[in-house]
């Protein structure tokens, strides 16, 4: 790409810059107060501190105490931590038995496939509807009298679908049963309080609110058992062993206090963005959806299929523009794989391989989407012209895809 060519980043679902203002609360932690938080001494204590306020920041913003918030290493390693440990702890008491949804991030569906293949647990997959919504009703339905936890997702990473957690919790709370819930996509824009969500378990990373990679939370209710997935030293109440990472403990409370004061005036702001995005997609791209719920959804989300053609050649194309997005899809080594997501909302494979995913950010302005609304007709047209699966003529589907 050209030097003066300008970036315009859609792509903050799979991460986003840091704040300036993070990185600034964050640099003295590395050279200055680097001592660890587990010394004795005047330098540790610092680190501790420093550890303790972030872990009060954060407790202020979940509505929860300040204990029940354990540091680590990424989004990815809470739900790991979640899952295995919340199964194991429970499987000393007999119950194997996990419940969650299709549509997961990798960190949780990769998790039970093992629970289940390797551990001997049992796992029920709850179906969802063609927006991506589990209904309420169904997790009540799969409750068994073993069932150790249910984990269902805050908002979808693909379709942006957002789930009715404080109904699930209803649920889940009248039998006793631990829910979990994958709040990464969440966590820099929708409402955090885990006793209005009524979840026992809540998963968050920091790249996601323009804090840095590599640093989460788990929140994990008091009195919900879990084994600890690392073991060594007595940090986090020996709930996850290893010497916190203080400038990325900082970092993480930086992000998320910035996140949640700002959240309804940027929330306002990325919605009328996306909402003019998604109209005149639209609009002027004929045979194309919108995947995900049209409301519920996460206000920075737009995401769609185009029939016909296969999401990579769109990013591509938009890349060469300057533009950077994301597709659906997953390609592994020897194949491209539909996203399992858009399979159990109801897609086709032939269609889900035409998937788009834009996700806007604080960056992101009306110009940006004017610009991708312009272009991206004229790319969708050229990659059905040399498209196999449609007449080049008339634009008709062939019989193979129909
Ligand atoms: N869960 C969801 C819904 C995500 O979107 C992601 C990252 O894309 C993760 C978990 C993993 O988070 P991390 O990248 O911090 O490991």
């Amino acid at each position: 790409m050209s030097e003066e060519r300008k970036t315009i980043y859609m792509d903050h679902a799979a991460t986003t810059p840091v704040d300036p203002r993070v990185v600034e609360a964050m640099t003295p932690y590395f050279t200055e107060h680097y001592g660890n938080a587990s010394s004795l001494h005047h330098k540790g204590r610092d680190a501790s501190d420093a550890m303790e306020n972030a872990r009060e920041t954060i407790a202020d913003i979940l509505g929860c105490r300040p204990r029940e918030v354990i540091f680590t290493g990424c989004g990815t390693e809470s739900d790991n931590l979640a899952l295995r440990g919340v199964a194991f702890a429970q499987a000393e008491s007999g119950k194997r038995h996990l419940i969650t949804t299709p549509i997961e991030h990798h960190a949780i569906s990769h998790t039970m496939e093992q629970l289940e293949s390797k551990f001997g647990f049992q796992v029920t997959y709850l179906p969802v509807d063609s927006y991506g919504v589990v209904d309420p009703d169904d997790v009540g339905r799969a409750i068994r009298e073993d069932t150790a936890l249910v984990s269902v997702m805050y908002a979808n990473n693909e379709v942006g679908t957002i789930q009715l957690l404080g109904e699930i919790a209803k649920i889940t709370r009248a039998k006793g049963i631990p829910f979990h819930t994958d709040a990464v996509q969440a966590g820099g824009s929708l409402d955090l309080d885990v006793d209005r969500l009524g979840v026992d378990l809540m998963s968050l990373s920091a790249h996601k609110f323009y804090g840095p990679k590599g640093i989460g939370v788990l929140y994990a209710r008091r009195r919900v058992k879990f084994w600890p997935m690392q073991t060594g030293g007595a940090h986090e109440r020996k709930r996850r062993a290893g010497t916190e990472n203080i400038p990325y403990i900082v970092g993480i409370a930086a992000a998320l206090k910035l996140a949640h004061e700002g959240r309804e005036s940027e929330n306002g702001r990325l919605i009328a963005l996306r909402d003019r995005l998604i109209q005149g997609v639209l609009d002027r791209v004929p045979d194309t959806q919108l995947t995900g719920h049209p409301t519920q959804r996460l206000p920075n989300s737009a995401s769609f299929v185009f029939n016909y053609i296969e999401g990579e050649g769109i990013l591509l194309n938009l890349d060469m523009l300057g533009v950077c997005a994301s597709s659906g899809s997953a390609c592994t080594s020897a194949s491209l794989e539909p996203s399992h997501v858009m399979a159990a909302m109801g897609f086709p494979p032939e269609i889900a391989h035409g998937s788009l995913r834009l996700t806007l950010g604080k960056g992101s302005t009306a110009e940006d989407v004017t610009f991708v609304i312009d272009h991206l007709p004229g790319i969708v047209r050229k990659l059905r012209e040399i498209s196999p699966l449609v007449d080049s003529e008339s634009y008709a589907p062939l019989a193979a895809v129909v």
